[in-house]
């Protein structure tokens, strides 16, 4: 271990729980200690003692266009020097609803957050306000922020450690949220069909990114968008992971599915704090100050985010040729990596949405939280440590999506089939 790493962390963890401030960041499912960054550019990410790895994290999505983009950093650089926050509309917000409304019709009114679980919990809060119903429902394995109401059964770093929730979530509170198994149209239809009209909202990712890459089956989403309707139950997309990941838009965009409320974040604020919820204008109208539902923000729409987001958005807009490139690449990456498995006899199954993987050590198929599960997490864990060594940084759980950029070359998928051959060696 290296011995700089390890002051680091024991430093950190003197006065911050854990040393790190957002659980996914520490090592508790791989073991070890979780590596200080200190800087990074394109598709390259490097350590405190200067370590070079490809980083198919990207800040867990948000950094499509590669680290540090000479465009986005000028823009930040730029507003920065003309201040910072105002507290104040500016022209940069309605700049930025404008952009999003453009490329997903469905958000006719934004409001603009400082985070992807302010977006869903302002969502929740308006589907209860505006139907004047409690009950929401949510599936396993997704995750969408870390509000009270929406962490059962949670993915992410929730699925990980296998808390169910968390405690200091009252149980009257978490009792108004029914988590159903991702996928199952069945068991969908039978809980709309039980308590229909009682429901408020249902949220759902439509790829799932929290459990690790699991797409939606054929007709999951169709089936969920007709069941809520019938129920006048708001159906929520919380596409903060997958707006503006596959295309110039939402994933709604792909399958031609309109929720009636989307949530936004990483990808939209550059690698600055961001999030978005948006949707049917009768719906948003009632947020205040227009309306009687209460949400509010000091931070909300800051310029710094505002200007990373504008730049990145305007820049993806033009792009569609990179989303097809990185799209080739991420597909080229899993098929060579599943002959090295293949040809080693390790059963894995490859999860993959355009430019979202993951490799679960397993036969699969994975279509939900519990297949997902069956993971052999203790051979993953080894395959996290031996591509670290090899320069290949990725994300520290079975359970989450490995993302490629448009900034990541032919040379770094080269390099990364080499880095997997080696570690296969002695796995
Ligand atoms: C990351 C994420 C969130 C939460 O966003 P934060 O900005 O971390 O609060 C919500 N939903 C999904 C699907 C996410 O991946």
């Amino acid at each position: 271990m290296n011995k700089k790493r390890t002051s680091h962390f024991s430093k950190a963890c003197k006065v911050i729980p854990g040393g790190v401030n957002s659980p996914v960041r520490a090592w508790k499912s791989v073991g070890g200690q979780p590596v200080f960054v200190s800087h990074a550019n394109g598709s390259k990410i490097y350590d405190v003692s200067g370590k070079e790895y490809i980083d198919y994290v990207l800040s867990w999505g948000p950094m499509i266009l590669g680290h540090a983009h000479s465009k986005v950093s000028k823009a930040i650089c730029n507003k920065a020097m003309k201040g910072t926050s105002f507290g104040a509309p500016t022209e940069a917000e309605t700049q930025m609803a404008e952009l999003i409304s453009e490329a997903i019709p469905s958000m006719e009114l934004i409001r603009l957050t400082s985070s992807g679980t302010e977006a869903t919990m302002t969502a929740i809060r308006l589907a209860r306000g505006y139907t004047g119903r409690s009950l929401i429902a949510k599936f396993d394995g997704c995750y969408h922020g870390h509000n009270d109401s929406l962490l059962i059964k949670a993915g992410s770093g929730v699925a990980t450690f296998g808390i169910p929730g968390s405690p200091g979530i009252p149980a009257g509170l978490a009792g108004l949220t029914l988590s159903l198994p991702y996928n199952d149209v069945d068991a969908l239809q039978k809980a709309i069909e039980t308590h229909g009209s009682r429901f408020a909202a249902i949220i759902v990712e439509p790829v799932a990114g929290n459990m690790g890459v699991v797409p939606p089956q054929k007709g999951f989403l169709n089936k969920l968008r007709k069941l809520t309707a019938k129920y006048g139950i708001i159906l929520i997309f919380d596409e903060v992971i997958t707006g503006f990941r596959f295309t110039f838009g939402g994933y709604q965009n792909l399958i031609g599915i309109k929720p009636d409320l989307t949530c936004l974040g990483k990808i939209i604020g550059g690698g600055m704090p961001v999030g978005a919820v948006g949707g049917a204008k009768k719906i948003m109208e009632r947020l205040a100050p227009m309306g009687d539902i209460y949400q509010a923000g000091t931070l909300s729409g800051n310029p710094l985010a505002m200007s990373a987001g504008l730049c990145t958005l305007n820049i993806l807009k033009t792009k569609k040729i990179s989303f097809s490139f990185s799209d080739k690449k991420t597909n080229q990456l899993c098929t060579e990596m599943e002959c090295l498995f293949a040809a080693k006899g390790i059963a894995v199954c490859i999860n993959r949405v355009q430019s979202m993987f993951t490799v679960f050590f397993q036969p699969g198929p994975v279509y939900d939280l519990k297949s997902a599960q069956k993971s052999d997490t203790a051979m993953f864990a080894r395959f996290f440590h031996g591509m670290l060594k090899n320069g290949i940084w990725l994300a520290p759980s079975q359970f989450e999506a490995g993302f490629l950029s448009f900034a990541h070359t032919q040379k770094d998928i080269d390099k990364t089939i080499d880095a997997c051959s080696k570690t296969l060696k002695n796995l």
